[in-house]
C-alpha cells in the first residue's frame, strides 16, 4: 500500500474505534501499529507462570449504545462477567466503602469529627461566598473548598497525590466532572447517624469483565475482525513528512495519505513530526508513569478479600494507590481456576515521586503483607511487573491553553491527533471515550463539518452526563 485517503497511527481503542467506522463506511483506510497486538494501554499479557494481567486495573463501564454493541460484538454477551463494583479504602487501619467522603461513619471518631467539621466549614464558606468556584485557582483548592479540611488531610490529598504523581496545587480541576463524587452534605451526616453504608455512587457502580483474557482480548477481538489486508502490526510509524503528505515507517516506506488520525502521545507526535509545533514545547505535556505490579498466589482467595473488586490506599506507609483482586474479574485470569488467586498494585511515578524501580517488587510484596492482603509469602507463585511509561495524561494547570493550540496546529496539515494521549484529556480518557474519540473523528471527516461532530473531545462535561451516541 503506496497511498491510502485515511491513515491511522496505532490500534489502542482510538485507533480501534476510527477502524471500525471507516469500515463500517466502505471507505479506503490503513491501519498501522507497533506493537504485534491490539489493545494499546487496554490490552493484556499473560506471564511466565501463566497468570493474566491488564495494564493496570481496568473495568469496562460506557457512555456509549456503539461502545456496548461493539464490546458484545467482539465477544458475544457470554463473554463477558458482569460485576457490582465493591471498593475500599485503606485508612487509619480501617477498611471505608469507596466513595470514602460517603462513608465517614467507619472512620475512628476523633477522624470522623475532623472530617465532619472540614465540611461544616466548607458549607458555610461556600454560602458566604458568591460565585465560590471563580475563587478556586487548582485541584487542592477545590479539594479544600469542597471537602473541607479533615477529608483533604485524610483522603483527598494524599490519595491524589499518590495516584498523579504530581501535587494537587499544580493540577487544574476542571476536568473533575462525574470522576469525583460530591456528596450532598444531609448526605454525609446521615450516614453518619445511622451508620449505613452509601456504595452505589458513580458510573462504575457496575461494569464488566472478559471472561478469558483480561481487557485487551476485547480490543483483540475487535482487531481481529477488522479486514488483514487494512492493518499493519509490528508497523512503527518514525515521521510525518507534511509538505508531501506521506508517514514514513521503520522500514523507509512512505504512505501518503489524505488524513491522518494519529493516536499515538502527542509528545511523540511532536517530535516525529518537525514544522507543526515547536519541539521544546513538547515538553509543556505532563504526564506520570504506573508500575503495575502482579502477585500470583496459590490457594483460595482469603475470605476477607472474596467479594472486593478493588481497594485504595492513601496513606504513605505503602508504595501502592491501588491494588486489584484480579482474579475476582474472572477465575480465568489464573492459571488453575479455584486452586489460585491473583493480586494487581499500581504504583505511580514523576518527577515529583520517584521510584526506586529494582525495588518496587518486593516493597509491593512487603506491604500486602502488612496491609493483610498477602497472607502468607511462601504461596506467591508469580510476581510481575510492567512500567508503562505514560499511564496518566495529567489535567495540569493551564492544559487546554497548551493542548488545544496544538491540535489546531496539526489539523491544519490535516492531522487528527486524538485518544488518551493524543488529545490529553483525561476525562475523556477512558476506553469508552478513546473508541468514541477515533470514531467520531472519522464522523467529522467525513461529513467534511467541523468539531461540532466531536463530541467527546469537545463537549465532555455532556458526554459524561449520557449515554446516546
Ligand atoms: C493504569 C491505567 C488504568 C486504566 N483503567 C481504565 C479503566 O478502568 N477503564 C477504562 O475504560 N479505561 C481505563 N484506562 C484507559 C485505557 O487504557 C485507555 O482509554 C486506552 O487504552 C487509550 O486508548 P488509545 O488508543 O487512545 O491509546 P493507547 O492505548 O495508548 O494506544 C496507542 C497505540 O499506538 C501505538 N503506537 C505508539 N507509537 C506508535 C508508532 N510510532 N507507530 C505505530 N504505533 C504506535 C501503541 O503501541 C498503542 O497500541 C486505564 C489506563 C491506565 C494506564
Amino acid at each position: 500500500m503506496t497511498e491510502t485517503e485515511y491513515l491511522i497511527v496505532g490500534a489502542g481503542p482510538t485507533g480501534l474505534g476510527a477502524a471500525a467506522r471507516l469500515h463500517e463506511k466502505n471507505l479506503d483506510w490503513c491501519l498501522l501499529e507497533a506493537k504485534e497486538h491490539f489493545g494499546g494501554l487496554a490490552a493484556s499479557y499473560v506471564d511466565e507462570q501463566g497468570f493474566t494481567w491488564d495494564q493496570g486495573g481496568h473495568v469496562q463501564f460506557s457512555h456509549y449504545d456503539t461502545f456496548d454493541r461493539y464490546m458484545d460484538m467482539a465477544l458475544g454477551r457470554d463473554g463477558w462477567l458482569n460485576h457490582e463494583r465493591e471498593s475500599w479504602v485503606r485508612i487509619c487501619k480501617n477498611w471505608v466503602p469507596y466513595p470514602f467522603q460517603n462513608n465517614l461513619h467507619r472512620l475512628p471518631p476523633a477522624e470522623r469529627w475532623e472530617c465532619v467539621q472540614g465540611l461544616l466549614q466548607a458549607w458555610r464558606q461556600s454560602s458566604q461566598i458568591e460565585n465560590r468556584k471563580s475563587k478556586i485557582e487548582n485541584f487542592q483548592d477545590w479539594i479544600q473548598q469542597t471537602f473541607g479540611e479533615g477529608i483533604a488531610r485524610l483522603f483527598m490529598s494524599p490519595y491524589n497525590f499518590k495516584v498523579w504523581a504530581i501535587p494537587p496545587e499544580k493540577m487544574d480541576w476542571h476536568w473533575i466532572g462525574e470522576r469525583v463524587s460530591v456528596p450532598e452534605l444531609d448526605s454525609v451526616l446521615r450516614s453518619i447517624c445511622t451508620g449505613e453504608d452509601q456504595v452505589s455512587w458513580g458510573p462504575n457502580a457496575t461494569f464488566r469483565f472478559p471472561r478469558r483474557g483480561g481487557t485487551g482480548a476485547a480490543w483483540q477481538a475487535i482487531g481481529e475482525k477488522l479486514p488483514c489486508d487494512r492493518v499493519r502490526l509490528g508497523c512503527t510509524v518514525t515521521g510525518i513528512d507534511i509538505k508531501a503528505k506521506q508517514v514514513v515507517t521503520d522500514t523507509g516506506e512512505r504512505i501518503a495519505y489524505r488524513h491522518v488520525i494519529s493516536t499515538i502521545p502527542l509528545n511523540h507526535l511532536i517530535g516525529m513530526t518537525p514544522g507543526v509545533v515547536e519541539a521544546e514545547k513538547a515538553n509543556d505535556l505532563r504526564y506520570s508513569a504506573t508500575h503495575v505490579v502482579g502477585v500470583g498466589m496459590e490457594g483460595q482467595t482469603p475470605d476477607h478479600l472474596r467479594t472486593r473488586c478493588w481497594m485504595y490506599f492513601p496513606e504513605s506507609n505503602s508504595p501502592y494507590y491501588r491494588v486489584t483482586v484480579f482474579s475476582n474479574y474472572s477465575p480465568e485470569n489464573v492459571p488453575r481456576p479455584g486452586e489460585q488467586w491473583s493480586l494487581m498494585a499500581e504504583v505511580s511515578e514523576s518527577v515529583y515521586k520517584p521510584v526506586d524501580q529494582d525495588r518496587i517488587v518486593e516493597q509491593t510484596v512487603n506491604a500486602l503483607m502488612e496491609d493483610g492482603l498477602i497472607p502468607d509469602r511462601a504461596a506467591i507463585s508469580s510476581k510481575a511487573h510492567y512500567m508503562l511509561e505514560q499511564a496518566y495524561p495529567t489535567p495540569f494547570l493551564g492544559r487546554d491553553a497548551v493542548v488545544d493550540p496544538m491540535l489546531r496546529a496539526f489539523e491544519a496539515y490535516d492531522i487528527y491527533s486524538r485518544g488518551r494521549f493524543g488529545a490529553w484529556k483525561y476525562e475523556v480518557a477512558n476506553q469508552d471515550h478513546s473508541f468514541a474519540q477515533g470514531y467520531e473523528c472519522v464522523e467529522r471527516l467525513v461529513s467534511g463539518g467541523g468539531s461540532a461532530y466531536e463530541h467527546t473531545l469537545f463537549h465532555p462535561e455532556i458526554v459524561n452526563k449520557r449515554r446516546n451516541a
